[in-house]
């Protein structure tokens, strides 16, 4: 008989961590919860406790612990709270995979302590990667620790490159759906809101990363994510919008050979395979139905109206905690607009202004991270 494997599933709440549980529901033979862990969904966390039975649930907002232990104390589990108690959880022995689905900083340490204690990683949080890059990817090569890609796009990437040579990357072609206002001019983007952003065209997610994909930083993040992932220069990747999200991203070789991988958008297929690769399991996620497309289009994306990718691929040249700065901007500002307190356009006008205010480190260690996040933040706020 097949050991199952043990999850850990951090953002169990979020929209990867509740299709995360949906992959784990079609596959109970394969998968099982040991541990979940939100940021402040309560409800919806005592309700996958009992559905899941993990050993152990963690809410990191210390002021949910009393009423999450009160609405568990018939089961079995161990109830924890805080950032500390996150950072140990991961770690525990029984723990195959950690499936880091964190929004924003926050995922950062917790996914540090898991690729320390030797798990497979299945990253959905590409802003640790934008973030410190460097130090993750340094630690997974020191502690033997794969980090499998949940992002579709990277997924995408990561099986177009199976069975090839990393050395024979010509190219990295990453899509983008280009959002809700893909067609919009300059004049119209002024006065869009946050309810505008969130109606995106193809894809369904957390309302931080929908905000990210309308104005583009989603994909600058990504292009920083696919160098940290697959060891290329960010000059090696290349942005293409296509508008139907069928093509979830390319390779091209240097024999001139483009592989693909295309399906219909539904974010469990790369979630499964981040969880059982090298295998692939049956599914009944929807097909793509070729014959109903009627066209496949490809435009080079709009640096003057969508200014936050070119934002990315300067942060990603400058180096050291640039793309630190970059990230932790956009988070205060992602956040401001969400709340109606900073214009769309404002939002990349915000993230430059940190870039150039913030301190410079070329080599930043952990700590000098952790500085630079709370520094940019804070001018950030100001700016608003
Ligand atoms: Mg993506």
């Amino acid at each position: 008989m097949m050991q199952k494997k043990q999850l850990c599933i951090l953002g169990s709440t979020g929209s990867i961590g509740t299709q995360t549980l949906d992959v784990v529901r079609r596959h109970p033979d394969r998968y099982e919860v040991y541990a979940i862990c939100a940021h402040r969904s309560i409800d919806l966390l005592i309700a996958q406790a009992r559905e899941f039975r993990p050993d152990v649930v963690c809410i990191a907002d210390e002021s949910l612990y009393a009423p999450l232990r009160d609405a568990l104390a018939d089961m079995p589990v161990k109830v924890w709270s805080g950032a500390d108690s996150i950072a140990e959880m991961v770690t525990m022995p029984s723990i195959d995979i950690v499936v880091a689905s964190m929004v924003g900083y926050a995922g950062l340490r917790p996914t540090i302590e898991a690729i320390k204690a030797g798990k497979t990683i299945a990253l959905a949080n590409k802003e640790t990667l934008v973030v410190a890059g460097e130090i993750i990817c340094d630690l997974a090569v020191r502690h033997h620790t794969p980090i499998l890609p949940v992002d579709s796009e990277h997924s995408a990437i990561f099986q177009s490159l199976v069975g090839e040579d990393r050395s024979e990357i010509e190219k990295i072609l990453l899509t983008a759906s280009g959002g809700p206002f893909r067609t919009y001019s300059l004049e119209q983007m002024k006065t869009v809101t946050a309810a505008d952003a969130l109606k995106h065209p193809n894809w369904d997610m957390g309302a931080k990363i929908t905000i990210d994909s309308a104005s583009m930083m989603n994909k600058g993040f990504e292009v920083i994510e696919a160098k940290w992932l697959f060891g290329v220069p960010v000059e090696k990747v290349q942005v293409l919008v296509h508008p139907q999200s069928i093509v979830h991203s390319a390779v091209q070789f240097t024999d001139g050979a483009i592989k693909a991988q295309l399906g219909a958008p539904d974010m469990r297929l790369p979630i499964q395979y981040a969880l059982s690769f090298p295998e692939r399991l049956k599914s009944d996620f929807p097909r793509a139905d070729l014959f109903a497309l009627k066209d496949l289009t490809f435009e080079e994306p709009d640096l003057a109206r969508f200014p936050n990718l070119a934002l990315a691929y300067e942060a990603m040249r400058q180096g050291g905690n640039m793309p630190c700065v970059l990230n932790a901007a956009n988070e205060v500002a992602n956040l401001a607009f969400r709340q109606g307190r900073c214009g769309f356009l404002q939002m990349s006008d915000i993230i430059r202004t940190t870039m150039t205010r913030t301190d410079f480190i070329h080599k930043p260690t952990y700590d000098d991270y952790v500085a630079t996040d709370a520094a940019a933040r804070r001018i950030a706020e100001e700016l608003l």
